[in-house]
């Protein structure tokens, strides 16, 4: 029994649902860019004891070419740079009380912090992002992801410091 009352699954799932209602539908797009992959290019084959393109047409490719001719997709090189970028919705406060500013230094700089709140499955590429556009601002994670949640971790909070370019 609980001091005050007990915490039911329903009352576990109301929390839940109110959470995800505001993400869902105040939240705002993140879009968070993935380091670049280095990927096969798929319009032609590897040569694997020169490390690059064989030079020959991978049927189904994009870019068609002669066999023997410089692959007009990866210019020859036989892989890509995979650039992705993932979005999601997050909660944004600009300049939240709760953060602890840790100092770098002795002197304290002006800061633009910035925290989302967003879904667990998001964690991975917060964790892994180069960088985040919030509200058409570059910003970069400035602190490990923390997991939130009751029971369960179902969010994960981030924050994040405006890049000044
Ligand atoms: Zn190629």
């Amino acid at each position: 029994m609980g001091k005050l009352f007990d915490i039911t699954p329903e009352i576990i799932q109301t929390y839940q649902d109110g959470i995800d209602d505001i993400i869902d539908q105040l939240g705002r797009i993140i879009s968070v860019s993935m380091k670049p992959k280095l990927v096969d290019c798929p319009n032609c084959g590897w040569d694997s004891f020169r490390k690059r393109s064989n030079n020959r047409y991978q049927a189904g490719g994009p870019k068609p070419f002669t066999d023997g001719q410089q692959c007009p997709y990866c210019y020859g090189k036989g892989k890509l740079n995979n650039v992705r970028n993932v979005e999601f919705k997050a909660t944004v406060a600009w300049n939240p009380k709760d953060f602890e500013p840790f100092t770098q230094g002795s002197v304290e700089t002006p800061r633009t912090i910035v925290k989302t709140k967003t879904y667990i499955w998001f964690r991975d590429h917060i964790e892994k992002c180069e960088h985040a556009i919030i509200e058409d601002i570059v910003c970069k994670l400035i602190k490990k992801p923390i997991p939130r949640g009751l029971q369960e971790s179902r969010y994960v909070v981030a924050y994040w410091e405006v890049i000044n370019k």
